[in-house]
Parts: structure tokens; sequence; C-alpha cells
């Protein structure tokens, strides 16, 4: 489990425990939740439509078998269920705005009972973008409810008639894979509902999308170029666990996720152009364009590796590469050439 996810879900149900840091524990708990969802947004904002029902380890056992879109639909549903059927006991989000079938969601339930190519044909059904959408209104009124609970409340439990109502919304399936649901959270009380479903649950899940993400991301980059546009390696970036390559659709780099169109600035400007890379243009020792703003930490390696390019290709380029790790201990390429962009490239010329 992430390091820090991890530690703040301790530390959160430390705090919750105890009347006098109680408040301290719902602040934590919303921190943590925000965190998470961060991680939520990236991945919806950054990966194309088609990354949400792909399976890259289907069969496997585990949480990261699933699609991202089941898996966003698998955690806000159950979240819906347990804080407004038995925490709130109002109306869910799922149906107070019609979110369904603005979805196009085939089913109300949480999903359990679904496995395999269900799972995947079923993602092909969801509207990604009214998905998240839907995952963020329940998101905010849970954190609503959460704020709202005191101390004394963390103790309330569940009886038959709680049991019994849950059944009647036919919000879990009643099948083997699924149907024990409903007695897990009626076993428990407020509090050990903050621990699954909102808490370590979102972890446990969102952990498994970012396994998938970078699956993905490594299935997408083969025999694709490990050029970068701006005149990086794919091969040699510390980004590359995590990042597709900007010359496919799952492009995760820095100037791409900060993107509004989710697009790395120099990807773009080259495609326009209708060159290969920024080391093909004449103004690649004064252009300031996304990853050689001046700001960026590194804008010089960048510049010194797309000038270095243009004078002796991508292969020499390349290879100049496995030469400098081997001779240099360092995680990214602006340790060792970031001093300035031609001290940069009298170091590549040298190694
Ligand atoms: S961040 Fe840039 S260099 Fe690194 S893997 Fe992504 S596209 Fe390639
Ligand atoms: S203008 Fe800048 S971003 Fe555009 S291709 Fe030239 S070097 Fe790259």
């Amino acid at each position: 489990m992430d390091k820090n996810w991890s530690d703040m879900n301790k530390e959160m149900q430390a705090l919750i425990a105890k009347k006098a840091t109680f408040q301290d524990g719902i602040n934590k708990l919303l921190a943590l939740r925000k965190s998470l969802f961060e991680q939520i947004t990236q991945i919806v904002t950054s990966f194309p439509e088609e990354a949400f029902c792909r399976m890259p380890f289907a069969g496997a056992e585990g949480y990261h078998s699933k699609t991202l879109a089941y898996s966003i639909w698998h955690i806000f549903r159950i979240e819906d269920i347990v804080a407004h059927e038995m925490i709130a006991e109002d109306q869910q989000v799922l149906f107070s705005r019609d979110f369904r079938a603005a979805i196009h969601a085939p089913i109300i339930t949480t999903g359990n009972e679904l496995s395999g190519d269900e799972i995947a044909e079923f993602s092909r059904q969801l509207d990604v973008k009214e998905l998240y959408r839907y995952a963020q209104a329940v998101m905010q009124s849970t954190d609503q409810i959460l704020m709202e609970l005191k101390c004394p409340d963390l103790k309330r439990r569940f009886g038959e008639d709680m049991i019994e109502k849950l059944k009647r919304t036919g919000c879990v399936s009643s099948t083997e894979s699924a149907g024990w649901l409903i007695e897990y959270w009626c076993g428990k009380d407020v509090q050990g509902l903050i621990r699954m479903p909102f808490s370590r649950h979102w972890i446990m899940h969102v952990e498994a999308m970012q396994r998938i993400k970078n699956r993905l991301c490594k299935l997408e980059r083969k025999g694709v170029d490990p050029v970068a546009y701006c005149g990086f390696s794919c091969n040699h970036c510390f980004l590359s666990e995590w990042c597709g390559s900007c010359r496919t659709e799952y492009n995760t780099c820095s100037y791409a996720t900060v993107s509004p169109d989710g697009k790395c600035p120099n990807a773009v400007c080259c495609q326009e152009k209708g060159i290969d890379g920024c080391y093909e243009c004449d103004l690649i020792e004064t252009c300031e364009r996304g990853f050689y703003t001046p700001a960026n930490d590194g804008a010089n390696a960048a510049r010194a590796q797309a000038v270095y390019i243009n004078k002796y290709g991508k292969q020499a380029f390349l290879k100049v590469h496995d030469r400098l790790q081997e001779k240099y201990d360092f995680t990214t390429t602006q340790e060792i050439l970031g001093q300035g962009w031609r001290e940069g490239l009298r170091i590549l010329e040298e190694s």
C-alpha cells in the first residue's frame, strides 16, 4: 500500500477513535479522500476513453483484474449506498440526480456480481465523463455527511430492519459473489464503515487503478519511437513507468497532464509543423514552449538533448544515453544536463 496513504489512514483511524481528536480525524479522512480522488481525476483527464474498458490483468486475482471504469463505478456505488441508505437515510445520489441514464449504466448494483468479460462489456457501455461526474457528486455528498458526524455517531449500529431495507433497494445483487455485502456492512458500526468503504476501500481500488493504467502505458509504448518530441528518451525517463509516451494517446508526461487539453505543447507544435520532433525545428535554441519554458527545471536538459539529436541523430542519442546511465548515478536527466543547455550538450558529446 502507498506509504503516504497508509500512514494517513492509520493516523485517521487513531484520531477519530477519541473524542478529543475526533474532528482532526475527520479532517484527516477528508484530506486522504481528496488525495485519492486526485488520482482518479488525473486518470480520467489524461487517458483515452478506450483505456477505461481494457483489462490488462484479466484473469489475475485481485482488484487490478478489473477495468478502470468498473473500479470507479464500484467504489462510488458502494459509497453511495452505504452513505445514503445506511448513514444519512436519504436518497442515493444515483437516483436523486438521474445519473444512471447519463452514465448509460445497465445496472444499479455495486457490480460485485460481474466477472471477466461481463466487466469489460459493462465498462464499454458506460459514459466515462458522466461516471466521473457521478463519482465527484458522491464524494462531495459523503464528505458533507462525514463533516456532520459527531463522535458518538461512530458507535451507531444497524439491525435487521437495515438488512431488509438494503435488500429491497435492489442495489446489491443477491448472487453469491455480491449478496454477502449487506450482512458485511450491517455487521459494522459507523466507525467500521468509515474504514470500509470510505477510506481503505478507496485506497485498495485506486492503487489497483494505478496498476492498470501503468500497465496500459507500458503496453502502449511497445514498438513506439522512444524519442519524445521534446528530445527526452522515453527508454531512459524516470516517468516511463507511468507514462505511455507523447507519441501515443496514453501520454501522461508532466506538460501533457498540466495542459488543459491533456496534450503536451511540444507534441502539438511538432504535429502542426509536420516535423518528427523539436530537434528538427529551426527555433530549437530559443524556443520557450512547453518543456522549454525557462522556469521548467527540465528545460536545459530537454534542449541539450534535442540539439544533440539534431547534430548526431536518434540512434547516436539513445546510445549516448546508455553510456550516461553507466557513467553517472541519477534519476532525472536534468541532474546531469540541467546546468545550461550548452553545458548539457558538451556532456552528451563527451560521453
Ligand atoms: S515523460 Fe516524456 S520522455 Fe518520459 S516517458 Fe513520457 S513522453 Fe517519454
Ligand atoms: S517552436 Fe518550439 S515547440 Fe514548436 S517545434 Fe519548434 S522547438 Fe518544438
